[in-house]
């Protein structure tokens, strides 16, 4: 059975095989939704923990719509359909960010094993993830996105953003970041985090002079700014 509340989009040109697999779906307790083309599932993917995708869609071509779902939102698990055998399909379907895929035709059974692991997957995710407005931080896989972009981090600076993001609009105590970040037994300068913070704050698209998403509190430490 789905966990009570799990939607579920599937974005299907066919009317039989969405209407299957949406039946299917709502029958094993998933709340299920079908668009029919590309410009309704990008209209409506917002709200789902999982779209299931078919590549042979009307209107525009089913990477381009998993493309554009993952500029948005990096973490949303997206399962495409293809009718093709093609092994060159499936690995643009993976490159454009899917994170599972199937050939047509499949069984139900094998259909709702892939959903229910793609769905455990996230909820391990995003139990550790964290986010704060557009940035988005993943401890377990060390990866942090800024408006859907992936972000380049140093080792420092990403352990920067998580203790910062972690405890977003609370004043943290440099001392506290110094001994948590760099060292338990710090006692040297703290110029190396004014520079990791610099850079952390360019990453995340600041300017020199400009309101930062990074607060510094005099005498005392920083504030990661909630939304
Ligand atoms: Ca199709």
């Amino acid at each position: 059975m789905g966990m009570a509340g799990e939607k579920i989009l599937v974005v299907e040109d066919d009317e039989l095989i969405a209407a299957s697999l949406v039946r299917a779906l709502t029958a094993h307790g998933y709340e299920a939704q079908r668009a029919a083309n590309g410009a309704d599932a990008l209209s409506m993917f917002a709200p789902f923990d999982l779209v299931v995708l078919d590549l042979g869609l009307p209107d525009m071509d089913g990477v381009e719509v998993c493309k554009a779902i993952r500029a948005v939102d990096p973490i949303l698990p997206i399962v495409m359909l293809t009718a093709r055998q093609d092994e060159i399909d499936v690995v643009i379907g993976l490159d454009a960010g899917a994170v599972d895929y199937m050939t047509k035709p499949f069984g139900l059974a094998e259909f709702l094993a892939r959903l229910r692991a793609q769905l455990r997957r996230t909820d391990s995710n995003t139990a550790s993830s964290i986010e704060v407005g557009d940035v988005i931080v993943d401890p377990a896989s060390r990866r942090a996105w800024h408006g859907g972009v992936e972000m380049e981090l140093r080792a420092k600076e990403f352990d920067l953003l998580v203790l910062l993001t972690s405890e977003a609009g609370r004043a943290i105590a440099r001392d506290r970041i110094m001994t948590e970040v760099w060292d338990e037994h710090w006692f040297g300068s703290t110029k190396t985090l004014d520079v990791h913070l610099a850079s952390l704050r360019r990453k995340l698209g600041e300017e020199p002079g400009q309101q930062s998403r990074i607060s510094t509190l005099r005498g005392i430490g920083y504030r990661f700014e909630l939304p």
